[in-house]
């Protein structure tokens, strides 16, 4: 694979790859862009099957956070890391000290985090080796799990929603389906019902649907029949590429804003649910609540700093959806992208001044 020609597609300023015989190690890091700041985004651990699919992962996850610090408003760059081993089997102390060591000859151009395959306790051994570290424990001076912050912001988007698609801010009533009642769908869910919402959810893990069921007063349907649910909005909160051929043709809401990342399956999608007159708030904005948690403790951790800030997701989703609507070449994804980019380059000029 020509590396570079893979960087100069997507724009990417470095990747490095780091390789420790001793520890097992074999990461790459990748850093998108730091017009905005350093490049901050989690690492990754998963037994890819090949090197290229780690590379391609892992630009297309730090080309990702770019745009989603940019609309965000944030002060970073977008960045990621991935390493290459099942965490299920490979996940000890001396690999991720190791990865660590890598991290920190970088000097903080890339500020590393939890993701999918490590969590908030593996940062603490990455923090051993390099103070280029978020998302660790409150006990370590930390902002802890982001979850509830990034429902939150959810929250805020799905208000954003209702006011663009509805003409109303209020959710008294609105008809909510819930795909995934986890760490973000629980806190979701609770602020939804707070809201006055008719919520319905589903998870596939059945004893924890019951359990949220029975504490929110929500009802819980089969996970198969989730995308089946007439609802004013869908919020798919589980996995990604939840928005695809087979769903477009069930889905029988009027709007989708959740939490999930990557949720269109092909951009393709986003043009055929403004076919289908289904407003889509893009997933980088509404979720950038655990971005915006993380950047907090980059200066001393305030929560109702971190949720203060997690309030703009209401005006940028706005934002975005009056961009979309000004032009009909664009949908709401392109919009979002659009406007990150905006930033990033009127960012970039005043540096040149
Ligand atoms: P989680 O693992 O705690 O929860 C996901 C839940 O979805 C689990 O309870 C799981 O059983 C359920 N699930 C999986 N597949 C399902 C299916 N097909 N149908 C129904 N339920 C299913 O994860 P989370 O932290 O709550 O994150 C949820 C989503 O939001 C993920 O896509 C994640 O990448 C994204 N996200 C999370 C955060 C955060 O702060 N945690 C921030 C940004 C984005």
């Amino acid at each position: 694979m020509q590396i570079f020609e893979q960087m100069m597609r997507r724009s990417h300023e470095q990747v490095v790859y780091c390789n420790e015989e001793s520890a097992g190690l074999r990461a790459i890091i990748a850093i998108h862009d730091t017009t905005l700041g350093p490049a901050l985004g989690g690492v990754r651990m998963y037994p890819y099957a090949t090197e290229e699919d780690a590379l391609l992962d892992v630009l297309r996850l730090s080309k990702g956070m770019t745009y989603k610090a940019s609309v965000a408003g944030l002060n970073l760059g977008g960045g990621k890391a991935v390493i290459i081993a099942d965490p299920r089997k490979d996940k000890n102390e001396v690999l991720l000290r190791a990865f660590g060591r890598f991290v920190e000859t970088l000097g903080g151009r890339y500020i590393t985090a939890e993701d999918v395959g490590t969590n908030v306790a593996d940062m603490e051994y990455v923090l051993a080796e390099t103070s280029h570290v978020v998302g660790i424990s409150v006990t370590q001076g930390g902002s802890g799990d982001p979850s509830p912050v990034t429902a939150y912001g959810v929250w805020k988007g799905i208000q954003a929603t209702a006011h663009a698609k509805f003409g109303r801010d209020d959710l008294e009533g609105l008809r909510i389906a819930i795909q995934g009642l986890g760490k973000v769908g629980y806190h979701l869910a609770r602020h939804l019902v707070q809201s006055g919402a008719q919520v319905t959810a589903c998870d596939i893990d059945a004893a924890r649907a019951k359990a949220v069921g029975e504490e929110l007063g929500i009802e819980i349907v089969a996970p198969e029949t989730i995308f089946d649910v007439p609802c004013d909005i869908f919020s798919p909160c589980a996995m990604g590429g939840v928005i695809n051929d087979e769903t477009l043709e069930r889905l029988q809401c009027a709007a989708i804003a959740g939490a999930a990342n990557n949720q269109i399956a092909e951009e393709r999608h986003g043009r055929l649910l403004e076919e289908k007159g289904i407003l889509y708030a893009p997933d980088f904005v509404i979720n950038a609540g655990g971005l915006i948690n993380v950047y907090c403790e980059m200066d001393g951790y305030n929560r109702d700093r971190a949720l203060r800030m997690c309030d703009t997701i209401y005006d940028k989703l706005l934002e975005v959806f009056r961009i979309a609507a000004s032009d009909d070449a664009l949908t709401t994804h392109d919009a979002a992208q659009l406007a990150a980019r905006r930033r990033i380059e009127a960012v970039r000029r005043l540096r040149s001044l």
